[in-house]
């Protein structure tokens, strides 16, 4: 039988509303910058970098082909190409380095090659965690400080062979069982290698076999201690993500087990799953399980899922145009945001954008949900 839902308050009505609410965040938030004498000047130089033309094709080269080349000669050698798009905006220095690393890298590139990435961790030192054991914790301790709950985000792509896999499952493992962890993400294509969409009910089962000991494991540290998360990357994992999540949750050792999934407002179908997981959710809840948590984010994955496209001749899986992603956006909240819908789950508004956050913030508090939604961002990209 079909419910009928008042929808309340028109979601048009909170745009003037939300500008104004932007305004006052950004007043305070530069009365802050004011009073904050602790600046820190390789965050500003990272931030500089990436505002110039080049500034993207720089960083991102410099970290996949000198960063994370093993070979030492390799590396040089990709220095001296990359070096062509040092963007203007760096400091004279910084340039005069780039350039004579770049005369030397080919004569000495085993002195050259670690001066580089020193420099470069320097720069994005406040963006990126050291994992190895005593440095993480020192950070997971100084972050956790004024109270922020984190969420620890294992950096992985795709993996391509079995070896990759495990050792991506037993590094979540190994964090899933810290003490001072207890937010923990993953991706279904990084745990299982060639994922195949055609025998998808057998590749289902193979994700959740993965999986099952990493849930089990944070369903025994108990209620609230252990929170794992499956993120969303490519359009061709959403059902297959969802599929592996609900199978897990639907296991009777994790019925009380509260879980996370992520969705990506760029892709149409973004309402209809978010639509699926409130049903899906409100059972679970009224069975005597726990709730979820749904993040909602915009979607980061745009360039590849282009390329995906082109290669394939497939039409585009997003919506077409920036706007058209940030109108989703907005419809999935407007949807969701009623009590009834949101009995079995939380939403975690997740974003920079502060239009959407101070509409979110809005439409919650408008249709009784405030306590159902929280604010998630990503550490060092915006203060
Ligand atoms: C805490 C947190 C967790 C995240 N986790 C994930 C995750 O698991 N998976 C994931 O994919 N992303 C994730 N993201 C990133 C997120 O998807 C966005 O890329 C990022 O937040 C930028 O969006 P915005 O709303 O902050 O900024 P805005 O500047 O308002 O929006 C930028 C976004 O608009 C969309 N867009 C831009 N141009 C176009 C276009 N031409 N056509 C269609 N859409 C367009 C893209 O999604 C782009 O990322 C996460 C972000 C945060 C803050």
């Amino acid at each position: 039988m079909a419910r009928t839902v008042n929808t309340g308050i028109d979601p048009h009505a909170l745009a003037d509303p939300a500008v104004d609410l932007v305004r006052t965040w950004l007043l305070r938030a530069q009365e802050n910058q004011r009073k904050n004498t602790q600046k820190n000047p390789a965050e500003d130089r990272l931030a500089a970098v990436l505002q110039d033309p080049n500034g993207l094709e720089f960083t991102v080269g410099f970290v996949d082909r000198v960063v994370r080349t093993e070979d030492t000669k390799a590396a040089a050698k990709a220095l001296q190409d990359i070096a062509t798009l040092t963007p203007q905006s760096m400091p004279a220095t910084d340039r005069a380095q780039i350039q004579a690393g770049t005369a030397l890298s080919g004569v000495l590139p085993s002195v050259v090659v670690p001066a580089a990435r020193t420099r470069l961790r320097q720069m994005v030192g406040h963006m990126v965690v050291d994992a190895r054991p005593g440095p993480f914790g020192k950070s997971v301790k100084a972050l956790r400080l004024h109270g922020h709950r984190l969420n620890i985000n294992l950096l992985g792509e795709e993996v391509l062979g079995e070896d990759e896999a495990k050792k991506h499952l037993a590094d979540a493992e190994g964090l899933l069982r810290r003490e001072d962890v207890d937010y923990v993400s993953l991706k279904v294509s990084s745990v299982v290698p060639q994922l195949s969409h055609w025998g998808f009910d057998r590749t289902a089962e193979r994700v959740v076999e993965r999986l099952l000991p990493l849930y089990e494991t944070a369903a025994t540290k108990g209620t609230g201690k252990m929170f794992i998360n499956l993120d969303m990357e490519v359009y061709s994992d959403l059902e297959l993500t969802i599929e592996v999540f609900q199978r897990l949750l639907n296991k009777p050792q994790l019925k009380n087990l509260e879980a996370g999934i992520v969705i990506q407002a760029y892709l149409p179908d973004a309402l209809g799953a978010i639509q699926r997981l409130s049903e899906w959710s409100g059972q679970r809840v009224a069975d005597g399980g726990a709730q979820i948590k749904v993040r909602l984010v915009k979607g980061a994955n745009l360039a590849m899922e282009n390329v995906d496209a082109e290669m394939h001749g497939w039409p585009l899986a997003t919506m077409e145009s920036k706007q058209a992603t940030d109108t989703n956006y907005k419809r999935v909240l407007s949807w969701l945001f009623h009590p009834e819908r949101m009995r079995g789950m939380r939403l975690g508004v997740a974003g920079h954008n502060l239009f959407d956050i101070a509409f979110a913030h809005l439409l919650a508090a408008e249709r009784g949900v405030t306590d159902r939604i929280e604010f998630e961002m990503l550490q060092g990209m915006a203060t």
